[in-house]
């Protein structure tokens, strides 16, 4: 079980490091580029069409999510706009080399660097929600390097802290002294005294 577990974590630390690594190249090109991955749907139903969409977009340094949403019923619908996606054809995902509507500028809300934002607008037939949150690229692939980066520090440092007590005849577990003998590069003892573990022989390095 604690296998599984830290084999998912390892799994999740690995997903944690391609986003950064992902938000560092897109970075530099964002200054030149602002595209923008999305996936959207429209729903034709009895009373109303609803659409939707999720978009995740870069520019001038930043990264960012929208997701929108949007009703139309009575006279406002078919006002669904001129790039008409297929309708009740599920979720399509798209690359748009242009992306118009992410704003770099600061929305409603902030903190520090992260900016997030609501609007909602509409009348009777037709409403809308949108919801916007940014981060700069280099901020994400900080914060989404930082845990995967330390437990492999950690992971190494205990590795080389477990070959220098096999290296000086200690328990790699405990740190117990397994010398059989006060003769250098003697026998140990097999196991632990103290914690119970199997000596590890050091490997020559
Ligand atoms: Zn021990």
């Amino acid at each position: 079980m604690r296998r599984i577990v830290r084999g998912v974590l390892w799994v999740v630390k690995g997903v944690l490091l391609a986003i950064a690594l992902g938000a560092l190249v897109v970075w530099p090109w964002s200054y030149e580029h602002s595209n923008c991955l999305s996936a959207s749907r429209l729903t034709r139903m009895i009373d109303r069409d609803e659409y939707q969409d999720i978009q995740i977009a870069w520019k001038d340094g930043r990264i960012g999510v929208m997701a929108d949403r949007a009703g139309f019923s009575g006279p406002a619908r078919g006002n669904v706009g001129p790039e008409v996606i297929d309708q009740n054809a599920g979720w399509e995902t798209e690359f748009e080399p242009e992306n118009t509507s992410f704003a770099v500028s600061p929305l409603e809300h902030s903190l520090g660097p992260l900016f997030w934002g609501f609007l909602h607008s509409g009348d009777a037939y037709h409403w809308e929600h949108h919801r916007i949150a940014s981060i700069p690229c280099w901020l994400l692939a900080l914060i989404a390097a930082a845990w995967p980066l330390i437990s492999l520090a950690l992971h190494y440092r205990r590795r080389a802290r477990r070959r220098h007590l096999a290296r000086v005849g200690c328990c790699t577990k405990c740190g117990y002294d397994l010398r059989a003998t006060p003769r250098p590069g003697g026998d140990l003892l097999t196991r632990c005294p103290e914690c119970g573990t199997p000596t590890v022989l050091a490997t020559p390095s």
